[in-house]
């Protein structure tokens, strides 16, 4: 095996120490491939630090979408518009670019069991991740059972901090389960410290009117309302569950093979 000359072994030690790790393992190849193309020495850079970008856009962007915590990865591509034309098809795809985020605009969708709320809270979210926004997925129930856990362990105002970081706060599934009257009141002041400073993101199965069977006080509902209504963008999908469709569709092909 030939040694390495001592130029190739200080290039790779200062590339190493400067963290620049797609250079160190493409450098050569790229070299290379410069050569053939006959290209001067800035362009060969050029490749170089764009090769270095991008891999690290695309790293940094894999680890936000694992701090997101989705429980799924589900992208807008899976997402059959066709199969549930009560959703705003121009609205996701207006929201996709994230200016709401920009704006501090929040995003609502009510809707029937298994009309895709989760799917579209996720894609969405997912989106945002990739467009270099902090976001972190949870279910209401997760939510505030991490508030009360926090609280007890005098720890809540550093996960409140933590919340306050984010971009986008994603609320999944409010309404499925009631809230003691602490969780509540938890839930609550997580909702007003987003309020104007970044966006939420809550789905649900229960229209407005019901909410306050949630949060127990119709005080309390009134004033949450009033804020995320403010300022925010409402998805509705009132049409079939798609898993019972696609449950009937198996079951009827199934039987026409019988
Ligand atoms: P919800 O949150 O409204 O109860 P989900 O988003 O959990 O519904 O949807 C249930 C399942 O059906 C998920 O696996 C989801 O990916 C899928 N699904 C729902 N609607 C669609 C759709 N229009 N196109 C593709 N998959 C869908
Ligand atoms: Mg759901």
């Amino acid at each position: 095996m030939n040694e390495k000359d001592k130029p190739t072994v200080l290039l790779e030690y200062y590339l190493k120490k400067l963290k620049l790790p797609t250079m160190l393992k493409v450098y050569v190849s790229v070299a290379v491939s410069c050569q053939q193309d006959r290209c001067d020495f800035q362009t060969y850079l050029l490749r170089l630090a764009e090769r270095e970008l991008l891999d690290r856009e695309k790293r940094a962007a894999e680890r936000r979408i694992k701090a997101a915590d989705f429980p799924v990865i589900k992208t807008i591509d899976t997402f059959d518009f066709k199969a549930q034309p009560s959703i705003n098809e121009a609205l996701i795809r207006e929201l996709l670019r994230c200016e709401y985020i920009d704006k501090k605009q929040n995003v609502l969708l009510i809707g029937n069991p298994g009309t895709g709320k989760t799917h579209l809270a996720c894609a969405l979210a997912f989106a945002s991740c990739a467009k270099g926004y902090k976001a972190r997925f949870y279910t209401a129930t997760s939510l505030v059972t991490e508030l009360l856990e926090c609280r007890e362990e005098r720890r809540l105002q550093r996960l409140q901090k933590q919340l306050q970081r984010l971009h986008l706060l994603v609320i999944d599934e409010m309404g499925y389960i009631p809230f003691s009257k602490a969780g509540a009141e938890l839930l609550f002041e997580i909702i007003s410290r987003a309020y104007e400073h970044h966006s939420l993101m809550l789905t649900s199965n229960l229209p407005f009117e019901q909410w306050t069977q949630v949060f127990g006080s119709e005080r309390l509902t009134g004033a949450l309302l009033d804020r995320l209504t403010h300022n925010c963008h409402i998805l509705e999908a009132n049409g079939q569950s798609y898993r019972l469709r696609q449950a009937k569709k198996q079951s009827k092909a199934h039987k026409s093979k019988t």
